[in-house]
């Protein structure tokens, strides 16, 4: 009966189902106006270097001011813009802005940094990513080293051909790459030797009990043995204590990102964070 009256029709949805899909979308409609109206912004998190305790990137990270909802987290949003394929438009606008914003910090003496950004599995499958990169590099000016692309373990997944190619791409162009969250995926390591990357993101789900959880102790010792054997650097993320930084400077990690060194911070307070930064003990 429900095939009769059409594959719209709303009987064949659950009413759990029902409700999603509403949710889904009347969020699409108010993610297509929030890019119209100029309610998505970046925020500018600052990541430090744990030999020289000094300043090394800036990760940019999307919000949307949403007129009623307030302040809507990506976690909430993203996820959407994926499903409905927004993100091609919200990842295109945020790779603009971040590297516009970058190129003129760097005009105003803002030191060799590097800039990443996230990129979404949707805009790696894209086979235009690459030419959209590269004319938003020409564009800003920004050098290729200033920027760095942020992908998940999932790309690894399914037919990556399209990924790959970008991936090698970018590396010849100079672009850095990380892999993101990573151990939250189900990454092959066979995979991950082949992956032109640059650089590991501890997942953050890993520094929280990092003093009590001896399984997500031995995990990090894991990640930065392996990425170190592999020549690559490795940041852990969501540092929020000294005790967490000691210990991964102890293991020999790289780099940390979190609320100890840094919040996220507005584009107009980046400049005087980088004039004087906090120095890690
Ligand atoms: P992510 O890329 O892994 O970013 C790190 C997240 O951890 C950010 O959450 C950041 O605000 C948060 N964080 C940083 N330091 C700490 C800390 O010390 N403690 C805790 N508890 N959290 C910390 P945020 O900004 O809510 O972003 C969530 C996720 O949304 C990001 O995770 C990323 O996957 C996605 N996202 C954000 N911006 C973009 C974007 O422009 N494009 C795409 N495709 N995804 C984005
Ligand atoms: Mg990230
Ligand atoms: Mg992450
Ligand atoms: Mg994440």
């Amino acid at each position: 009966r429900a095939k009769e009256e059409g594959r719209n029709n709303s009987q064949i949805f659950a009413p759990e189902m029902n409700f999603r899909v509403d949710l889904l979308f009347s969020m699409e409609k108010d993610l297509r106006l929030a890019l119209e109206r100029g309610e998505l912004f970046l925020q500018y998190q600052p990541q430090a270097d744990l030999a020289s305790g000094t300043l090394r990137g800036i990760e940019a990270l999307i919000r949307w001011q949403h007129p009623v909802k307030g302040l809507v987290s990506p976690a909430e949003f993203i996820p959407v813009a994926e499903e409905t394929g927004q993100i091609t438009a919200i990842g295109e606008w945020v790779l603009r802005t971040a590297c516009t914003q970058m190129a003129e910090w760097r005009k105003a003496g803002l030191p060799d940094l590097s800039m990443a950004v996230n990129l979404s599995i949707r805009q790696l499958r894209q086979p235009i990513l690459g030419d959209m990169v590269r004319s938003i590099l020409q564009e800003t000016g920004l050098e290729p080293r200033c920027l760095e692309l942020e992908i998940t373990e999932g790309i690894m997944m399914g037919d990556n051909q399209v990924a790959m190619r970008f991936l090698n791409e970018m590396q010849a162009l100079g672009v850095q790459l990380s892999i993101d969250d990573f151990g939250t995926g189900f990454s092959s390591l066979n995979y991950l030797k082949m992956l032109p990357v640059n650089k590991l993101k501890i997942d953050q789900s890993f520094i929280r009990d990092i003093e009590t959880d001896e399984g997500d102790a031995a995990i990090i010792r894991s990640i930065i043995s392996l990425g170190h054997r592999l020549n690559l650097r490795v940041i852990a993320e969501g540092v929020e204590t000294q005790e967490q930084l000691d210990f991964l400077r102890i293991r020999g990690c790289d780099e940390i990102q979190g609320y100890f060194y840094a919040r996220p911070l507005a584009a107009d307070a980046v400049m005087a964070f980088v004039r004087n930064p906090p120095r890690l003990a």
